[in-house]
């Protein structure tokens, strides 16, 4: 099945709106198997569009298009699609009374221009709503089938996922291609030393590997082929090249999928029933937005300062006007300080704290742009490690973040 994605909307072709939604729709098609051969981006234009559409349905099976479903004179798509395929346009009075209970919720009346949102190319199968007014479409004509779907992507989203994502599985059948994806992920490993360790496995005949290099963490991801049938052989062949990588990683490997670092240390943190901390300098607030954007946050993270100024490691944490004068806010001393004055505020069961030079200027020869230290707290002591990242300096932020995350988990997790 050969499919296109058509996107309205004169505001992606501005660049005033990234779109999000092809590159959604497209990894929604190709874990279904279906090949998408083109993606289109047209204005709100009557005669662009419907040349597109022309197109479109002319050279494939199926047409996605998002957008254009509003009530102004500029939203085009149901019309124009009505036109390319030569049919008329029905009302839907179901969905005109879903329209009208939308403004009546909203304790507002209806306006006329809405009512075009009920019209839809005869022999649709119409797909509500829930959250805006513009329900959507499939449409089948002579072997062809266009589903039509709102702009916005949180209308657009559960509409696909709901009611096409299942109806596109029916007409593939069980004997599409499809692609079972996994994703492992990496900290501590460079790209090129990673396809060393990997070696053979990267060209696995029954699977394919590819690296992706994310600003703080390395992803390795698995595709295996199957259809429905075989769907058993590769989750197993996925399963077993799991394995061996994490045999010869070990611990660098944190997680998969869906999985995230600081997720990974807040389930830790939770399961052991630990409590923790944060003197942040170099990160500035970044690792305790990393800990509070877990929902839940509140029963392992009790807070932070950031202490950018000299004044305020010493003012708030307690860290010694000697050690800063003898070796400097970027040291071992001064990490480790922080991380103890911290804990010692908050009464946390851990700390962590951050100092470091991010750069792009203050660094030198004894200390570069790069350097960080990492300081660990707990009843049982304190200590603090060294690191010397590389890159600008949002990258040093957040390879600090990380790492500083990767030290707790390791830690909990991996009884070093
Ligand atoms: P529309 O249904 O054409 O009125 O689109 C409404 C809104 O949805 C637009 O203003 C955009 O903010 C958003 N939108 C439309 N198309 C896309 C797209 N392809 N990707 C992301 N957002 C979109
Ligand atoms: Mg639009």
């Amino acid at each position: 099945m050969k499919a296109e994605i058509v996107s309205t909307g004169t505001e992606l072709l501005l660049g005033e709106t990234l779109n999000t939604s092809t590159h959604y729709l497209t990894g929604k098609l190709s874990s279904l198997g279906i090949e998408v051969d083109y993606h289109t981006t047209v204005g709100d234009n009557s005669q662009r569009l419907e040349q597109v559409l022309h197109k479109a349905i002319e050279r494939s099976d199926l047409l996605i298009t998002t957008g254009g479903l509003g009530p102004t004179a500029d939203d085009l798509t149901k019309e124009l699609v009505a036109k390319v395929l030569d049919l008329k346009m029905e009302k839907d009075s179901v969905s005109l009374e879903q329209i009208k209970q939308f403004f009546d919720r909203r304790k507002a009346p209806m306006p006329s221009s809405n009512e075009k949102q009920a019209f839809f190319p005869e022999g649709s199968k119409i797909l509500p709503n829930p959250i805006g007014t513009a329900p959507g479409a499939i449409i089948e004509k002579g072997g062809k089938t266009v589903i039509i779907l709102p702009g916005p992507p949180f209308e657009m989203e559960p509409m696909f996922n709901n009611y096409v994502w299942p109806e596109l599985a029916r007409i593939v059948g069980p004997n599409a291609v499809r692609m079972n994806e996994r994703v492992i992920k990496v900290f501590g490993i460079g790209e090129s030393a990673l396809e060393k360790v990997l070696d053979e496995l990267m060209n696995l005949p029954n699977l394919t590997l590819a690296l992706l290099a994310k600003r703080a963490e390395m992803h390795i991801r698995l595709v295996a082929r199957s259809t429905k049938i075989t769907s058993g052989e590769a989750l197993k062949a996925l399963d077993e090249v799991e394995e061996e990588i994490r045999r010869r990683l070990g611990n660098k490997v944190f997680g998969r999928d869906q999985e995230t670092m600081v997720g990974i240390v807040g389930q830790a943190l939770n399961s052991q029933n630990l409590t923790i901390s944060t003197a942040e300098s170099c990160t500035g607030g970044l690792l305790g937005a990393a800990f509070t954007q877990e929902p839940g946050s509140s029963r392992f993270y009790l807070g932070g300062v950031v202490s950018y100024s000299n004044s305020l490691k010493r003012g708030i944490l307690g860290v010694s006007e000697e050690s800063l004068k003898a070796f400097g806010a970027v040291s071992e001393e001064v990490a480790k300080e922080m991380a103890e004055g911290i804990r010692s505020k908050t009464g946390s069961n851990l700390a962590i704290s951050t100092t470091g030079i991010a750069g792009p200027d203050g660094g030198s020869d004894e200390k570069p742009v790069g350097l960080v230290y990492i300081g660990f707290a707990t009843s049982k002591g304190v200590h603090a490690q060294k690191f010397q990242f590389y890159g600008e300096r949002e990258s040093v932020r957040q390879l600090t973040v990380q790492a500083a995350l990767n030290e707790v988990r390791l830690r909990l997790l991996c009884k070093q």
